[in-house]
């Protein structure tokens, strides 16, 4: 029968006894394809040609049917309609990743103990210890597909059809023969080049629920170290968590039985064992429908968005806030920017980050503050400058009076790597509006205004200590201008005195502006409120004039 799978060459190949394992397997409902990879032959060409299932009406027990025919034909065609209608426009190549039942492994440990019960399986064991040196490289490039191939695999030309094949050290898994052929057939569908290290990824999950518990029974056997534990899951429905329900699909997680632990516990049993719990050979071959594809998508790595923003609306915040549930602010700047960057990459999501944050009462002026967004699973993957900009003015007309955004542009994802660095040392300008208790004189602003370098203790702020340590930190003014803001009134001795002033500072990385101004219950010292000598300054505005990172680079 084997003799009818492949050609004399690739027969002579292989260990004397390997028809009979062949037959062997069949005899237990085995598919053609099974029988290949456990004989370690890998032949792309066979895999793909091959009709697989012995008949259309039988599972077979050791893939559970994921290498026929039928199940195939329906996972590339899903693939390729899904890739069709979900627009990923720029794409040249993928990957594939395949995600199969774990008790493929206990199936995998079965079939083992049935060909070693025969007396067969030492003859087919010495595939393993053959030196894969032992044939010479005939063929150096024999398709792109063999890039999947291990490293101590030696490549064979099979001089009957001048096509490419190997004979693998170990079995090869049902996983990596799926991979193998949907590699090539949604190739085939999609005019995509498959590439191993593709951004694009084309994921399957299959699950077989008749079998899905049937590895169960080797928890009561010591020596097995099973033990699984099943979990109901939770999920979040606004801002409170519920436990599934059971009619909820995958309202289940499973833990204790990953691929290893199934793998583990299977090595340690006999054949007279598997006999003894009933596994073998019945319940085995009692398979009666192929596995069902649960999941299917195509998941691309992020693409990066860089740019500078203008907050110019004391009404927005920096990122989208919630304080228990509440929205401490109706927009963010993140909001406000993703509404039209998700949707032109049809992204599933993003993540926002930015150079610092301001309160949601300040404003961003100057040259704006740096920021990256992450674009999660975008699905346009070839986006022009000329778009990115358009996408820019989108933004900035529909928020005409809250935000405005600069050098919008793609960048590699190690260019983010200067913002990220940045927290700890970039300084920033501020000017703020500061209402004093009483007026002050010129010359006391202008003394002031000579400071330079001026070092301050900072006790954390009252208005952050529940979501900050309580500790000292030094920071520095670097620089301070101090002028009216209003003409003031006349003194006793007919000198102007300023109650409204304006204060411009520059400061290094994480101070906290608002209170150098009104001092924070004296812990901020010292602080303009101290060092004029009044009862009270409160700020009334606060601005942020620019952030002192040159990132990124300007868009021309
Ligand atoms: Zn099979």
């Amino acid at each position: 029968m084997l003799s009818t799978l492949i050609t004399p060459f690739i027969l002579s190949q292989l260990p004397s006894q390997a028809p009979q394992v062949a037959t062997l397997l069949q005899s237990h409902g085995a598919c053609s394809l099974c029988v290949l990879r456990v004989l370690c032959v890998r032949k792309v060409s066979l895999f793909v040609a091959s009709t697989a299932s012995a008949s259309a009406t039988s599972t077979c027990p050791l893939c559970l049917g994921l290498l026929s025919r039928p199940s195939i034909s329906a996972a590339v065609s899903k693939a390729a309609d899904l890739f069709s209608t979900s627009a990923t426009r720029g794409a040249a190549n993928f990957v594939v990743a395949v995600r199969v039942p774990v008790q493929l492994a206990l199936r995998a440990r079965a079939a083992d103990l049935i060909i070693d019960h025969a007396g067969l399986g030492a003859e087919i064991r010495k595939v393993a210890e053959r030196d894969p040196k032992r044939f010479d490289l005939e063929n150096p490039d024999p398709s792109q597909l063999d890039a999947l191939a291990k490293d101590k695999q030696t490549i064979l030309t099979d001089p009957h059809d001048n096509l490419p094949f190997s004979i693998t050290q170990s079995q090869i898994e049902v996983k990596e023969v799926l991979r193998f052929i949907m590699a090539h057939e949604f190739a085939q569908a999609s005019n995509l080049a498959f590439l191993p290290s593709s951004e694009l990824q084309l994921e399957l999950g299959f699950d077989h629920p008749p079998t899905g518990d049937e590895f169960e029974w080797m928890q009561s056997i010591e020596k097995c170290g099973l033990t699984v534990r099943k979990k109901r899951k939770r999920v979040r429905e606004g801002s409170v968590w519920r436990k599934m329900k059971d009619d909820e699909p995958k309202s289940i997680r499973i833990e204790g039985a990953t691929w290893n632990h199934i793998v583990n516990a299977a090595n340690a049993l006999s054949y007279q064992e598997f006999v003894d719990h009933g596994y073998l050979p019945t319940k085995f071959r009692e398979v009666s429908s192929p596995c069902d594809l649960s999941d299917l998508k195509f998941l691309h790595k992020s693409l990066w968005v860089a740019g500078r923003y203008n907050k110019y609306s004391r009404g927005v915040s920096n990122s989208r806030m919630e304080f228990k549930g509440e929205r401490l602010a109706a927009e963010s700047v993140e909001e406000l920017i993703a509404a039209s960057l998700d949707p032109f990459f049809h992204a599933d999501n993003h993540k926002f980050a930015s150079a610092g944050r301001e309160d949601v009462d300040v404003l961003m002026l100057g040259s704006g503050r740096p920021f990256y967004m992450e674009i999660v699973n975008p699905r346009v993957l070839d986006a022009t400058q000329e778009e990115i900009t358009e996408v820019q003015s989108k933004i900035n007309e529909s928020n005409a009076g809250k935000i405005k955004i600069t050098d919008l542009q793609l960048i590699p994802k190690n260019d983010t790597k200067p913002l990220k660095d940045s927290a700890a040392t970039k300084r920033k300008s501020y000017s703020t509006l500061v209402r004093l208790s009483k007026g002050v004189r010129m010359a006391q602003l202008e003394e002031i205004s000579k400071l330079k370098d001026l070092e301050l203790k900072q006790q954390t702020p009252v208005r952050v200590m529940q979501s900050r340590s309580d500790k000292e930190r030094d920071k520095i003014v670097h620089e301070l201008k101090v002028y009216p803001e209003n003409e003031g009134s006349l003194g006793e001795d007919g000198e102007r005195l300023y109650d409204l002033i304006r204060v411009d500072l520059t400061t290094s990385a994480g101070t906290y502006v608002k209170e150098f101004c009104h001092s924070d219950g004296g812990r901020t010292v010292p602080s303009i409120k101290e060092l004029l000598g009044v009862d009270s300054a409160v700020v009334e505005t606060l601005d942020v004039l620019h952030v002192f990172l040159d990132w990124p680079k300007p868009v021309v």
